[in-house]
C-alpha cells in the first residue's frame, strides 16, 4: 500500500487555463491535495493575497533566497520575473501527509519530474491555439499589452515541450478538461510505484 505523498505538476503557457483546472482539483477532497504556494518576485495583482496565491518576495529578497539555496526549483520565467518553489513549502505539505499540486512553468515542472520521477505526475495543459491564448490573456485584463506580447512569444517555445510530459490535456472544452484532469490525477494517486514497499 502506498503512503508516500505524490507530486502533481500542472504546467502550460500562461492563459491556457491550468489555474482553473488546479482549483477544480483542489475541490475534490478525496484526492487529498494541497496547493504548493510558490514564491514570486513580482507584485501582487488585485485580489491576490500574500501567503495564499504566492509568497510575494520582491526581487532582492528572491535573489537572497536563491543564494541561500532555499529553492527546490526556481526560474526567471520572464525577464526580471522570478518564480520558485521553496523547499520549506513542500516539506510543510508533506509533513501533513498531503499530495502536493503545483501550478508552475514548463521548465520548473520538468525539473521537478526529473528530481522525483516516480512520485511525480507531470501534466501539460494545451490551449486550443496560440491565437486563442492571446485572446484569453487580453480578456483577463491582468497584464499590460507589452507583457501579453512577452507571454504569447514564450508560448510557442513552451508548447514544444509538451511531449516531455506524462499527460497532455487539451483545454478547448473546459468541462471535458476538468473531467480528464480528475481522472488522470485520481489514477496516479491510487496507483503504487516502484520502491513503495521498501520505504
Ligand atoms: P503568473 O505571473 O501568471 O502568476 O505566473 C507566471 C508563470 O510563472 C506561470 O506559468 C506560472 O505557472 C509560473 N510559476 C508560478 N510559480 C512557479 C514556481 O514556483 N516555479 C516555476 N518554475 N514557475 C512558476
Amino acid at each position: 500500500m502506498n503512503t508516500l505523498p505524490k507530486l502533481i505538476v500542472f504546467s502550460a503557457p500562461s492563459g491556457a487555463g491550468k489555474t482553473t483546472l488546479v482549483r477544480h482539483l483542489l475541490e475534490q477532497k478525496e484526492l487529498n491535495l494541497a496547493f504548493s504556494i510558490s514564491a514570486a518576485s513580482r507584485d501582487a495583482r488585485d485580489g491576490e493575497i500574500d501567503g495564499k496565491d504566492y509568497y510575494f518576495l520582491g526581487v532582492e529578497e528572491f535573489k537572497k533566497r536563491i543564494r541561500q539555496d532555499d529553492f527546490l526549483e526556481f526560474e526567471e520565467v520572464y525577464r526580471d520575473q522570478f518564480y520558485g518553489t521553496l523547499k520549506t513549502e513542500v516539506e510543510r505539505l508533506w509533513e501533513q501527509g498531503k499530495n502536493v499540486i503545483f501550478d508552475i512553468d514548463v521548465v520548473g515542472g520538468l525539473r521537478l519530474k526529473k528530481k522525483f520521477p516516480d512520485r511525480t505526475l507531470a501534466v501539460f495543459v494545451k490551449p486550443p491555439s496560440i491565437n486563442e491564448l492571446q485572446i484569453r490573456l487580453k480578456n483577463r485584463k491582468t497584464e499590460t499589452p507589452e507583457k501579453i506580447a512577452m507571454r504569447v512569444a514564450k508560448a510557442s517555445t513552451e508548447m514544444a515541450t509538451a511531449p516531455q510530459f506524462d499527460v497532455i490535456i487539451k483545454n478547448d472544452d473546459l468541462d471535458l478538461a476538468k473531467q480528464r484532469a480528475v481522472a488522470v490525477v485520481k489514477d496516479f494517486i491510487n496507483q503504487g510505484y516502484p520502491g513503495d514497499e521498501k520505504e
